[in-house]
């Protein structure tokens, strides 16, 4: 390098946890996402994704706002409509880190089509489904994963439906390639499952259990208090279990077997945490999008000329 050359190259440049944050979080003190959050913008950090290089892509609900807190590109999109907008995204801009943000609502009701082919597609992004179980925004609505029984605005003597289970959808369809699950309340755990997950070549689906206190008081609480009704998956291809392994049951589990990832999926108690299915030879659609695409800048400001060409008056 040119000593007197005071140029930073993009690949020079260090990045700060402030460089990260965006608005004020306005979520109800104690609401899961905050955590959810604080691990997004420190994986960022300790990664040095250049925050122009980054993108978070969200629907619409309670944990959907959460574009606006980070000082990423973001999109705060339609109910539903993360996963296709993202989707667009990767296939022109194979360069980006993308994030999808979505509760249970957005993701299982409203954009269950999406869902079901982002999965298929298997993309490069990380799709964070953020499910306390309810739709929080629209104010105790009955969600596609709330529990049977449960009293909401919308069925005041309980919901009449067994919940979707997300785990299970997600491993059954075809050519999904990485199931992941934690919880809110273990943010070290929390952590090193989106930084596997980011590494992942294809798309990484996070189901997180989150703590609703404003619509879903308590609903998790057996969970929180019993380390017996929590379980850690360990293995090499897997979530590092960091410093829980001390405090929590451990379950050596192979992620490549579809078998025995389902039956953890379809599982209620204990909550298994940790990468419960991997498919590492899935095939990604976004690698047919790249074909022929033109990254460099000569190249587009060349193919824009020879557009505008074909308007030239002769
Ligand atoms: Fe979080 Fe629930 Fe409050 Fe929404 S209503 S911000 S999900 S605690």
């Amino acid at each position: 390098m040119n000593m007197t050359d005071w140029t930073l190259e993009p690949h020079m440049r260090e990045f700060e946890l402030d460089d990260y944050l965006g608005a004020a979080a306005r979520w109800c003190p104690s609401c899961g996402n905050h955590t959810v959050l604080k691990c997004l913008q420190k994986l960022c950090k300790e990664l040095n994704l250049p925050p122009e290089k980054t993108v978070v892509v969200s629907g619409i609900g309670c944990s959907s706002r959460l574009p606006h807190h980070m000082g990423t590109y973001g999109f705060h999109s339609l109910h539903g409509r993360a996963l296709p907008v993202a989707s667009g995204i990767r296939a022109r801009r194979p360069d980006l880190s993308i994030f999808v943000v979505t509760g249970d609502g957005d993701c299982c009701a409203i954009g269950a089509g999406h869902w079901l082919h982002a999965l298929r597609y298997n993309m490069k992004m990380t799709v964070l489904l953020m499910d306390n179980n309810i739709y929080g925004l629209t104010k105790k609505q009955t969600s596609p994963t709330t529990p049977a029984h449960t009293r909401t605005n919308t069925h005041p003597n309980g919901a009449p439906l067994d919940p979707l289970n997300p785990l299970a959808t997600a491993i059954s369809m075809t050519n999904a390639s990485f199931i992941a699950q934690c919880v809110d309340w273990l943010p070290e755990h929390l952590y090193h499952t989106l930084l596997r997950a980011h590494a992942h070549p294809g798309l990484s689906f996070i189901r997180i259990r989150q703590r609703c206190p404003h619509f879903m008081k308590g609903h998790l609480d057996d969970f929180m208090n019993d380390p017996q009704k929590l379980r850690l998956l360990t293995d090499a291809r897997g979530v590092d279990p960091g410093s829980l392994t001390d405090t929590y049951p451990a379950l050596a589990h192979d992620p490549t077997q579809f078998e025995q990832a389902m039956r953890i999926a379809r599982e209620n108690s204990p909550i298994s945490l940790g990468l419960i299915y991997l498919n590492e030879s899935a095939i990604r659609y976004d690698e047919f999008t790249q074909r022929g695409l033109i990254t460099s800048e000569e190249e587009k400001i060349a193919a824009i000329e020879a557009e505008l060409d074909k308007f030239a008056i002769v």
